[in-house]
């Protein structure tokens, strides 16, 4: 077991490590309970020290009391050389003796047992002691008295030592004090430290923090230069191609700066030549007007030479389930010219049975031969009989009144001449359709030459001298109402019927449409007893009105195509019923109306100062179409058939009444 030390030693020990290393506060023990207490511990541990000193009678008690007297030795070599060697001149063998025996009973243990005082001298400088003998009382005393002297001086210089003590301890105090400041400066020190090293390692984690999100903004950054690098390649690569471009563009710039020079040139002088032109133009634009009125009069002095009235005749051919007429019925000799010729007359056979020869048998047929302006075979397409009356059409525009009528008896063929075919089919077209496309074809061209043209529709029936209109829609579909034909205003030479309807028309559409319209009209008209369109008289008419703004010029004229009613007589023989007295009606009626048409034509003819265009109301409505400078056409249709050869031969006479009407001018010599 360690022994226990004493403070004093202790704060000596401690000032001796201390003093060297004074600027080393880490290694000093921090001032404490022990050390504070130290001095005066000392000081009360010193204190008996002294007392014991002092008496004589304690020398072996000190000896025993201090267990650390090897401590003791440690002093005199710590205060210097000077002390130790006094001692054994001043204390002489006795003390020296006492000395030896403090140091023997420090050592414990059985084999050295304690010896009692004065038994025992200690041996000094090697020196046996010498034992007084017990009745040397003065020797002992002096003994005594030497060993006090020495127990003094040691006193005294333990005093002196621990001055030196208490200085050193002072010293060690102040020392420790200022440590201690030291001590509390260095800890608000090292608290501030800390707390900043505690900042320290926050803004290190904000700073790590940040750091990491700077990486991936780095990484995000990266990814951004690594596509705005791609971009730029590409950039790159198009603007190479773009120099590219600029480059070809700017010679193709150069050339074209060239050329445009030249053009510029040649811009100059083309102006030059289209003033020219332009004045040219405007001496074209006046003899192209002159040509085109000279053209109108030529062509109206042809129609005039070919006749004012004209009349073709067209034989339909025979239908399906019609029986065959026999050989050389019908036949349509050859001009002068030869086949090549159009053909312009037309011969039919009759076979009368009630004349016979004087012999019995029975009489040879008699030949009827005509001659028209032009004769149509059966197998004449709609388009060969159009191609004839284009002409005549375009004196329409020209503002010369036109009339064309189809005559015959039913199922001649009238309507198919005038409206067309059934079915829709273009190739089988009538008169109507064709006149007006052509019309519209002509009046678009003459628009080049500053001519804008108008055309308005009506399409009328006239039924036992009633007018109905077919062109009605609404509730007056079908039922015409009653229309009057009145002169469009007092003094006026213009004709207009009263309810009917004016379409403005301006395509072929608009007229199909119309076409359409009347076809039911007539459809909801009929009864079974009464095909009632046969027996009535269908009028188109187109009002045809030119301007040429430019010059001031103005023409107008309407175009009547008619489909008459059918021609054929009633059978004299027949009996009459109710149905049939109201035929006879409507055929006296066509009849009449029929008669007045050649009597007014015969009577334009003859230019009689009084023409009876109001004895019916067909020539009425047609007055403006016929007189003066109209033109008209006659279409005779004759059916193929010997069963109708009676009515051929009735219809093909009226037709030549109406053809020798005209001769006699520019044909005198035809028949
Ligand atoms: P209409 O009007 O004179 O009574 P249609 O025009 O109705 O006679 O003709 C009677 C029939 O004969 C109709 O079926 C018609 O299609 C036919 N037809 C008339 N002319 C021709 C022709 N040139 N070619 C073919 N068929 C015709
Ligand atoms: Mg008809």
């Amino acid at each position: 077991m360690e022994p226990q030390r004493s403070p004093l030693l202790e704060v000596r020990g401690n000032i001796q490590l201390k003093r060297p290393p004074v600027k080393a506060p880490s290694r000093l023990p921090l001032p404490g309970t022990r050390f504070k207490r130290g001095p005066d511990q000392m000081e009360d541990a010193l204190e008996p020290e002294k007392k014991r000193t002092r008496g004589l009678d304690t020398v072996a008690k000190i000896a025993t009391s201090r267990p650390r007297a090897p401590a003791l030795t440690t002093v005199p070599q710590t205060q210097g050389q000077t002390t130790a060697p006094k001692v054994p001149k001043k204390t002489g063998p006795r003390c020296s003796t006492a000395v030896a025996t403090a140091l023997k009973n420090q050592k414990p243990g059985p084999a050295a047992p304690a010896q009692k005082p004065g038994a025992a001298a200690p041996v000094l400088g090697g020196r046996k002691p010498t034992k007084r003998p017990a009745w040397d009382l003065k020797g002992q005393l002096c003994d005594l008295n030497a060993e006090l002297k020495c127990c003094r001086e040691r006193t005294q210089t333990l005093d002196q030592e621990n001055q030196q003590l208490q200085d050193q301890l002072r010293e060690a105090q102040q020392q420790a004090k200022s440590l201690g400041a030291e001590c509390r400066t260095l800890e608000g020190e090292l608290a501030r430290a800390q707390a900043q090293a505690e900042q320290g390692q926050q803004e290190l984690g904000n700073l790590r923090a940040r750091v990491l999100e700077l990486e991936e903004q780095l990484g995000t950054q990266q990814g951004l230069v690594q596509e705005l690098q791609k971009e730029q390649l590409g950039l790159q690569e198009e603007r190479r191609g773009l120099a590219a471009r600029l480059e070809e563009q700017e010679r193709r710039l150069q050339a074209s700066e060239a050329a445009l020079s030249g053009s510029q040139a040649e811009v100059a002088s083309l102006r030059q030549e289209a003033t020219t032109q332009a004045a040219l133009l405007v001496e074209q634009g006046e003899r192209l007007h002159g040509l085109e009125m000279e053209r109108r009069r030529l062509h109206n002095q042809l129609q005039e030479l070919k006749g004012n009235i004209r009349v073709f005749c067209r034989v339909r051919p025979v239908l399906p389930g019609e029986p065959t007429p026999p050989p050389g019925f019908l036949l349509f000799p050859s001009g002068p010219g030869g086949p090549s010729d159009p053909p312009t007359r037309l011969s039919l056979s009759r076979s009368d049975e009630r004349r016979g020869t004087l012999s019995g048998a029975p009489a040879p047929p008699t030949r009827h031969d005509f001659s028209f302006d032009r004769v149509f075979p059966p197998g004449s397409g709609q388009d060969e009989v159009f191609e004839e009356i284009a002409m005549l059409i375009q004196s329409a525009l020209d503002g010369y009144p036109v009339c064309i009528f189809a005559y015959g008896q039913t199922g001649s063929g009238k309507t198919f001449t005038m409206e067309g075919g059934p079915g829709g089919d273009p190739q089988v077209e009538g008169l109507i359709p064709r006149a007006l496309r052509h019309l519209f074809s002509v009046a678009q061209e003459l628009g080049g030459q500053g001519w804008t043209y108008s055309f308005v529709a009506s399409y009328v029936e006239i039924y036992n001298e009633t007018v109905r209109d077919l062109l009605a829609t609404g509730t007056r579909k079908g039922q015409g109402g009653e229309c009057e034909i009145r002169r469009a205003g007092p003094g006026s030479e213009e004709l207009t019927v009263t309810n009917a309807r004016y379409v403005s028309v301006s395509c072929e559409k608009e007229v199909e449409a119309l076409l359409h319209l009347a076809h039911q009209n007539r459809a909801v008209a009929r009864t079974a007893q009464n095909e009632r369109s046969s027996r009535s008289h269908s009028v188109f008419q187109l009002q045809i009105s030119g301007e040429h703004a430019g010059r001031g010029l103005q023409c107008g004229a309407p175009l009547s195509l008619v489909d008459l009613a059918g021609s054929e007589r009633l059978d004299p023989g027949l009996t009459l019923g109710p149905g049939e007295r109201e035929r006879l009606r409507e055929t006296q009626a066509i009849n009449s109306s029929l008669s007045t048409l050649g009597l007014v034509i015969m009577a334009l003819s003859n230019k009689e100062s009084h023409v009876p265009y109001r004895n019916s109301k067909l020539t009425y409505l047609l007055q403006n179409s016929l007189g003066g400078s109209a033109k008209m056409l006659m279409f005779v249709n004759i059916s193929p058939l010997e069963e109708n050869v009676s009515e051929s031969l009735n219809s093909l006479r009226f037709a030549s009444k109406v053809n020798q009407c005209v001769i006699g001018t520019a044909q005198a010599n035809r028949k």
